[in-house]
């Protein structure tokens, strides 16, 4: 298991790959055209954790198994891997931090990722950053009725790129929440990832179990456009190790030597 070899190189990395792919709430938009400047330049401070994991090889933070199983914090959910349509987590719970809109369901988490979206905040706003929780849970048939939306009005195509079709949303795993501030009028944009907000949420995430799941210039293998809003919950230890590897969730699995097989085929 090669991964923690990335926490060197990752800094540099990290801060050029922000990008996008959600599946989606009523704003989640065609993404703008703007472009993220490079902040290549900024400098890391996570290089010390890593180091020290340097030195034996570790223990893998996933479990091929885990990543298989839908009602796992590990699960892996995209377009070549569906929840089955009557999937619902067994343990939602309404969301703890400042929201967006009204819906009850889209409020909730799991309760492991409520928790710790909750310490998330509550460290954003002890560095002076309001957060906003604006979409999180979707069950299957909400995913259907967005994603048909989209098509309707975007095509297949170009729907596909930042909506995801019923049972390939993270959304429905309970575990996804899209996250947004004042200061981009509390929707989902490729701005965000810009903002002070924005820039926070990239930084710090992972310290309380969240990576951005659809990084800039990862569309190839996410399947996503940037979605630097769009979170997703994999406990601390292993969103670490992923943020320090600079890797999408597709390419760790594959790094740590995972043989998952994709749906239909
Ligand atoms: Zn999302």
């Amino acid at each position: 298991m090669k991964y923690t070899i990335y926490g060197k190189i990752s800094g540099a990395l990290l801060l050029i790959l922000l990008l996008a792919g959600c599946g989606g709430t009523e704003e989640e938009a065609v993404p703008e055209e703007e472009q993220t400047e490079s902040e290549a330049d900024e400098s890391p401070d996570e290089e010390a954790e890593s180091e020290e994991m340097n030195s034996e090889e570790p223990e893998p933070f996933i479990d091929e198994e885990d990543i298989a199983d839908e009602g796992s914090i590990q699960a892996l959910v995209n377009k070549e891997h569906h929840l089955s349509a009557d999937y619902v987590p067994e343990d939602l719970v309404p969301v703890e931090v400042p929201t967006v809109l009204e819906s009850p369901e889209i409020n909730q988490l799991r309760q492991e990722a409520s928790d710790a979206l909750t310490e998330m905040f509550d460290a954003a706003l002890a560095e002076g950053i309001t957060l906003y929780a604006r979409s999180g849970y979707r069950s299957y048939n909400t995913q259907a009725s967005l994603y048909d939306g989209y098509r309707a009005a975007h095509g297949e195509e170009a729907a596909n790129r930042f909506s995801a079709p019923p049972g390939a949303s993270e959304h429905q795993t309970g575990l996804a929440m899209d996250v947004t501030a004042e200061s981009v009028n509390y929707e989902l944009l490729e701005a965000f990832g810009e903002t002070d907000e924005g820039i926070w949420v990239r930084e710090n995430a992972h310290e309380h179990g969240f990576i951005i799941r659809y990084p800039e210039g990862k569309e190839e293998i996410t399947g996503y456009l940037y979605e630097p809003w769009h979170l997703r919950y994999l406990g601390a230890e292993l969103a670490s190790d992923i943020y320090e590897s600079g890797l999408t969730y597709e390419e760790y699995i594959r790094e740590s030597g995972m043989d998952i097989e994709e749906d239909g085929e």
